[in-house]
């Protein structure tokens, strides 16, 4: 049996289509093609993206083509630079975003203020943006699959893309929605996002892989729709009611925990909440 990076297993989820699930942190796609492979995200640094690609030469020796980028933050987008020889694909805004300096300073300080062992070589990141962006959808035919890249609207930030494979009845869903895990919401699009959700439960997917946490079924994909609806919803009410931000924070807090408070990263949501708040009574 060969070796791949502790805490890290592929799951093959059709023909040449896997997982690479990593505990804790963020997973990849990998799609095996007839001559080449792509991949679906970077992941964090580029020691991550290094042990990325000595994984995937077990289980083939074809080189890597195509990466797509479900969007550009850094724990998804930042080993980009160890693919100099491979066409980047992402969303026109997830470029944007990885060209926006100040945005890229606000995340490269708190990687490096982290104490994460990442911490020191997040300093060192040379942010690399994709080569090839498109607005609304691109089709690839890859491996013997269709595989459709839909952009559904801002969400989690505003170039977030599904890798949608419909006739294997599969989405790759990036940060957007998990299974039983709370997304990071502090530079999302909430009454946007709410929105993208409801076009991304129309696909044809069965089962979708996040860019965090395990492999998730379709009432999974709907309960993170779920999920932001109802942070979205209840956080609008109690602003119309004309409650100020800390209230709405702990009330809401208090009723999505009873549908969703064993969900991974609960604790993040009081804040996740008051954001919230501030862009919806900013608009
Ligand atoms: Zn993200």
């Amino acid at each position: 049996m060969t070796t791949v990076t502790p805490g890290t297993e592929f799951v093959e989820m059709a023909n040449g289509v896997y997982a690479r699930l990593h505990e804790g942190l963020t997973n990849a796609g990998i799609i095996i093609g007839d001559d080449s492979v792509l991949i679906i995200d970077s992941l964090r640094v580029p020691s991550f993206a290094r042990d990325l690609i000595a994984d995937i030469a077990h289980l083939t020796d074809k080189p890597i083509q195509f990466v797509i980028d479900t969007h550009s933050h850094w724990d998804h987008a930042w080993g980009n630079e160890e693919f100099p020889d491979s066409t980047i694909i992402g969303h026109a805004n997830c470029r944007t975003e990885m060209l926006d300096l100040e945005a890229v300073d606000w995340w490269r300080n708190r990687v490096v203020t982290s104490g994460d062992p990442w911490a020191e070589e997040a300093k060192l990141v040379r942010v690399t943006p994709p080569d090839i962006t498109f607005e609304d959808s691109m089709q690839l035919h890859f491996g013997g699959h269709r595989i459709d890249l839909r952009y559904l609207g801002r969400a989690h930030t505003s170039g977030d893309i599904f890798i949608h494979l419909p006739d294997e009845s599969l989405v790759f869903t990036g940060d957007v929605a998990q299974d039983g895990g709370v997304p990071f919401m502090e530079d999302g699009y909430l009454r946007d996002w709410v929105h993208t959700d409801d076009r991304l439960v129309e696909l044809d997917a069965d089962r979708f892989v996040a860019g965090h946490g395990p492999i998730g079924e379709r009432p999974a994909l709907e309960a993170a729709r779920d999920f932001i609806a109802e942070l979205v919803d209840t956080t609008a009410l109690a602003i119309s009611d004309g409650q100020d931000e800390a209230t709405t924070a702990t009330n809401v807090t208090d009723r999505l925990s009873e549908r969703f408070g064993g969900w991974r990263g609960f604790d993040r949501v009081e804040d996740s909440v008051a954001y919230a708040y501030r862009q919806m009574t900013d608009a």
